[in-house]
């Protein structure tokens, strides 16, 4: 039951993150971070990514897997179309977006002579990211883009190949690592598995949760976002999602 409750109460959040999407887009915006740079601006979104990759120290991928706005619409659309994504490669793509983006934003930077200012609403009239025809069109696109694709390529695969914000959560959780710091993962008591395969089914990465459990890579699995639905799917208690050094 409880067990239950916490999937529901995470599927909730997730859904009250997708319904403020039209307030907050631009805070998570790719594009403004790098226009901000090459005025010398720290915009909204880089305070966003600093948070989340500071956090992520300890909490790993949890906000993709209980706060992301596009985790939201994604779980939203496993309702109807749920294919696992079969493509583990693809992961590298969204790093090959990461890299030369981070690239131009260090470079706006130097170019503009360095940062002189802070602006949290860069570029976003009263603080809303849709409030005018061109944020409405703005709006529409990101969330086709994080629709569309899944249609052919299986759940979440945006989160897979290319979530500009995923690479510093990923970087984050391993810092954290190095740091030998508690983090939020699954632990596993492989013995202790009837190999039902409910863990896997219900991942919503489609990571191999079994095998990776059987292996000891579980815990610091970089795809895993700490959504916890292995455990809750698991009927031996195997899965445990704790806050805790892991291997
Ligand atoms: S392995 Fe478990 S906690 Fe990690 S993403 Fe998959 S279901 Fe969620
Ligand atoms: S759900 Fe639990 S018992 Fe079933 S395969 Fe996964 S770890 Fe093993």
């Amino acid at each position: 039951m409880i067990k239950v409750r916490r999937q529901k109460v995470r599927i909730g959040a997730l859904c009250i993150a997708f319904l403020l999407l039209p307030v907050i887009l631009f805070y998570f915006s790719p594009y403004l971070i790098v226009a901000g740079a090459f005025e010398g601006v720290v915009a909204g979104s880089a305070i966003s990514f600093a948070v989340l990759f500071v956090l992520s120290f300890v909490l790993r991928r949890a906000f993709c897997g209980w706060a992301c706005s596009t985790g939201g619409l994604q779980e939203l659309e496993r309702s109807a179309v749920d294919e696992p994504f079969a493509h583990p490669r693809a992961n590298l793509l969204k790093w090959a977006i990461w890299v030369p983006w981070m690239s131009a934003i260090v470079s706006g930077a130097i170019l503009a002579g360095g940062i002189h200012a802070v602006d949290p609403i860069y570029h976003t009239p009263h603080g809303l990211s849709v409030s005018s025809v061109l944020g409405l069109c703005i709006y529409l696109v990101v969330v086709a883009a994080f629709f569309v694709p899944n249609l052919f390529l299986g759940r979440r695969a945006m989160c897979h190949c290319i979530c500009w914000m995923a690479p510093f959560m990923i970087a984050g959780g391993k810092l954290g690592e190095l740091l030998r710091l508690p983090q939020l993962h699954v632990s596993s008591e492989p013995d202790l598995c009837i190999h039902c395969g409910r863990c896997d089914r219900d991942c919503p990465m489609s990571l191999p949760v079994e095998a990776l459990a059987a292996e000891g890579r579980l815990g610091a699995c970089p795809e895993c976002i700490q959504c916890a639905a292995c455990c809750d799917a698991c009927p031996r208690d195997v899965l445990k999602l704790e806050l805790g050094q892991h291997r």
